[in-house]
């Protein structure tokens, strides 16, 4: 994934001072950044009562439920038939403490893992938040994953309980549910309670509203996502309670938070930007958390905007570059006065994107950047800064960044010269920092030297201090801001009978970033004709899901592999796109 270096088309935005609808929350980017301590921001939250540590879900909930804000809506869930939901902050409590005491009375334990595959309906942020009351650890899948994908990630993930649909589960899970032997218990939020099932109705009803969140220490396991690498299986990254100074911090400064805000973050939960910034971030900050069910339709969108009166949005570039085709003049048939700052994240911003924000909603769009590993924003372009459209802004205050380069033997140094290209490094030490790759301690090491924390992402840092993506420093692959790691696909495509040999890599696509192309060996005595490419293509989508899943299919008699049998998707991607082939000295065999 290579950024489009448009940068040198656009002129800064200056921010005029006396525009603002309200003062940003950080006035003074250096300033800010020469005082920030994570102490201080942690003074921002209130931690549990009588010192008993800090728990993410007193944070978000609890604490606003007992104050002057105990009324005020808090979820606001707009459902894809066009029916509403509000839950107020102090009912918010009262149900998460059911789901909390329903987990008890299944005799699940504190640091069970919880799993929730569901889309965005209530049930899904009441069962996040009251498995973190019981001291769970939540786990949101995205419900448009096929049946692979969820079953590796629950058997990874230790799943004890799963939290779903009648639908989803028949589809995902049932047929291979004896992948699973640690699966306890099944909550089917839509069903009456069955044989193999409870029923979440069942089990909220009879709980009790009341209760008190256990001392939690901050350093405790609280969520738990999945994010892919080059190789091997998906990667469990473990995030603390301690995260939420991060996502409390980074909705202060880089979303902007203000008290009486009505905040939409277009993101599932089900990917790491909708948990922290579709669910925790927002209600830290005690304001109003809209929540849309439906997929991406630009006019509804746009419908929703004005119809709630969003003041603070947060989406992603795919969608901005949707509603770039449509044009500006749609946007001008609706009334977006109360919006006042719109934010991006997951995949480069066009320069392009950032500006059209303004001619179409009188707003720049601000990219800012971070990855399931950070936990939360760490580079972002903030309300009171100057934007350089196509750069993905400044490091967080108390976030040290730098560009970094790799040896040989991992030793590495920091790259002093401004605009040259390297990894970007992260030094270790914010709050939301992952604790872990889950059973994979050797992995989790590797992403560490000297006391920095390696990304895996290429950039450059301009003399200004703004940073640029230029690309990614391995093989995975974001299509419509899904991190996708090759190798999930390349396996689901091997269990097909005639695939020999299967190589993926991200085609770039002018709207969803990159999409996942697939090039296939058969073995003998299959025939690589449509009928086989459609065949491929709908096992694909069968086991992995849509979203996931090749869009396209190559046939090839053979793959380009190194002389230990590694098939080399570099080499697949240099020659799809048309650029250098690069160092071919461990080439073994190839054919086109
Ligand atoms: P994920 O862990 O799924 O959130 O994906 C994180 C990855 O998405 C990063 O390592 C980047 O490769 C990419 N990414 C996230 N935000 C941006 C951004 N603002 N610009 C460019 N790439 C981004």
């Amino acid at each position: 994934m290579r950024a489009p270096d448009d940068s040198a088309r656009y002129a800064t935005i200056h921010k005029d001072r006396g525009s603002f609808m309200v003062p940003p929350n950080l006035a003074d980017y250096e300033a800010a950044r020469a005082t920030f301590t994570w102490e201080a921001a942690r003074k921002g939250l209130s931690g549990l009562p009588r010192g008993r540590g800090l728990n993410i879900a007193h944070e978000a909930v609890d604490r606003h439920a007992c104050s002057a804000r105990a009324n005020r809506v808090a979820l606001r869930w707009l459902g894809k038939n066009g029916e509403h939901r509000d839950y107020s902050y102090r009912e918010l409590a009262l149900a998460t403490n059911r789901f909390a005491n329903a987990l008890r009375s299944l005799g699940v334990n504190s640091g069970d893992n919880i799993f929730v595959l569901l889309g965005r309906v209530p049930e899904l942020y009441v069962a996040i938040l009251g498995a973190l009351k019981m001291k769970c650890v939540a786990s949101p899948l995205f419900s448009a994953f096929g049946p692979e994908p969820v079953v590796t990630r629950m058997d990874i993930g230790d799943a004890r309980v799963l939290v779903t649909t009648e639908a989803l589960y028949r589809r995902k899970v049932e047929g291979v549910r004896d992948r699973l032997p640690g699966l306890e218990h099944v909550i089917l939020i839509d069903a009456a309670e069955a044989e193999g099932a409870h029923s979440w109705h069942g089990l909220t009803q009879a709980a009790s509203d009341v209760f008190e969140i256990a001392p939690t220490d901050p350093q405790e396991p609280a969520l738990l996502h999945f994010t892919s690498g080059t190789t091997g299986r998906p990667k469990g990254v473990i995030h603390v309670h301690e995260a939420v100074v991060t996502h409390y911090a980074t909705g202060l400064y880089a979303l902007d938070l203000h008290d009486d805000d009505r905040f939409w973050c277009t993101a599932d939960p089900g990917w790491v930007t909708g948990t922290s910034y579709g669910v925790i971030a927002p209600l830290t900050h005690g304001v109003t958390n809209i929540v849309v069910e439906a997929e991406f339709d630009a006019p509804t969108w746009y419908g929703l905007l004005a119809q709630e009166r969003v003041t603070v949005w947060y989406t992603a570039p795919t969608a901005i570059r949707m509603m770039m085709k449509l044009g500006v003049d749609v946007v001008k048939n609706y009334d977006l006065a109360a919006l006042r700052f719109a934010a991006s994240v997951g995949e480069p911003l066009n320069a392009e994107a950032v500006v059209w924000g303004v001619e179409a909603f009188g707003l720049p769009f601000h990219d800012n950047w971070w990855q399931t590993e950070t936990g939360g924003i760490m580079i972002a372009n903030f309300a009171s800064m100057d934007i350089k459209p196509g750069s993905m802004g400044r490091p967080l205050p108390g976030v040290e960044a730098a560009i970094v380069k790799r040896g040989v033997d991992h030793e590495f140094e920091i790259i002093k010269a401004s605009g040259e290209e390297g990894e970007l490094a992260l030094r270790s030490g914010w709050p939301s920092m992952m604790r872990g790759y889950l059973h994979e301690e050797a992995r989790y090491q590797k992403c560490f030297v000297d006391g920095w924390y390696l990304t895996g992402d290429l950039a450059r840092c301009d003399a200004d201090g703004y940073y640029w993506f230029v690309g990614r420093a391995d093989d995975v692959i974001k299509s419509s801001g899904h991190l996708i790691g090759p190798f999930e696909v390349e396996s689901a495509l091997m269990e097909h009978p005639a695939v020999s040999e299967a190589a993926v890599i991200g085609k770039p696509d002018p709207i969803a970033g990159e999409i996942v192309k697939a090039f296939v060996a058969l073995k003998l005595g299959f025939v690589a004709d449509e009928a086989m490419r459609k065949a491929l293509l709908g096992h694909a989508r069968k086991r992995l899901g849509a979203a996931v899943a090749p869009k396209d299919i190559e046939f090839r008699s053979n793959l380009p592999k190194t002389r230990s049998g590694k098939i080399m998707r570099r080499l697949l991607k240099a020659r799809e796109l048309g650029l250098p082939e690069g160092d071919l000295s461990t080439l073994e065999s190839d054919e086109r």
